[in-house]
């Protein structure tokens, strides 16, 4: 029987890496691929997830003032969009706007159960325009939200969401831009994260905490029941290494992502 050195072991080790040939590495670390379901590799669309990505979701004001920036909305022989426009918005309104986008979706999200982090991408690429990424404590609860999300329309458009294999927001994000020195722009096949007011989100954060507290997930008490018996070892944080600060937990959370960046 042949047996070529590695098997099973080598394929788990390259999965999703640029050297898997079967599975796209784009689409499992970004949840999203320039060339669509055009792709050579595999997009796999999971079954569960904690994370959905609600697509073409957040409208730029800069973009085609009047039009939008929205790809399946968009005339087919319509320019390209610039990839770092000027808004006639001044630098408040323009943050008083996302403000009021972030907060919006946050609220919905919410609804259906522990939300751990929300990102909007302003990338600019038809795959990534407007996404945003919500990563919620458990599976059933980003498809109770998927499935929700799909009958809602926001700001006159329908929403439309799936769910996402992105799991580690850092790995999907671009370190260029973070540094403030992405030569690719808006065009970039990475994540450009656009964040709202700290205020906002600690605001935002706080009510959500006060929410569960008045109305806990039966699974909390487990966990922590869990956490007592074998330590705080026990759930450590998922995904490995995301966690930033290792003392991020409190005692009543296990990854909440309160002071992290991502
Ligand atoms: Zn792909
Ligand atoms: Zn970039």
């Amino acid at each position: 029987m042949a047996h070529y050195g590695g098997g099973a072991s080598h394929l788990a080790a390259i999965y999703g890496s640029e050297q898997d040939k079967v599975n796209c590495s784009f689409y499992l670390k970004i949840g999203a691929c320039r060339h669509g379901e055009r792709c050579s590799r595999k997009h796999i669309k999971p079954q569960y997830s904690q994370t959905l990505v609600l697509l073409n979701a957040y409208q730029n004001p800069a973009h085609n003032p009047g039009t939008t920036s929205n790809p399946h909305l968009r005339p087919k022989d319509a320019p390209p969009l610039d990839p770092n426009p000027q808004s006639k918005l001044n630098e408040d309104e323009t943050r008083e706007y996302f403000d009021k986008f972030y907060e919006d979706v946050y609220c919905e999200l919410v609804k259906y159960g522990n939300l751990l982090e929300m990102h909007v991408c302003d990338n600019v690429g038809d795959h990534l325009i407007g996404n945003v990424y919500a990563r919620f404590e458990w599976e059933d609860q980003a498809g109770l939200a998927v499935d929700e999300l799909n009958k809602r329309w926001y700001a006159g458009r329908p929403l439309y969401a799936e769910l996402s294999p992105v799991t580690d927001f850092r790995e999907a994000c671009c370190r260029q831009n973070d540094m403030g020195s992405c030569d690719r722009g808006g065009f970039c096949n990475f994540m450009h994260l656009r964040y709202p007011s700290k205020d906002l989100l600690k605001e935002l954060q706080r009510e959500q905490r006060v929410e569960r507290r008045l109305n806990p997930d039966p699974r909390d008490e487990e966990r922590k029941k869990e956490l007592e018996m074998f330590g705080a070892d026990f759930m450590g944080a998922p995904g490995g290494g995301g966690g930033g600060g290792g003392g991020g937990g409190g005692p009543d959370r296990g990854g909440y992502s309160s002071d992290r960046r991502y």
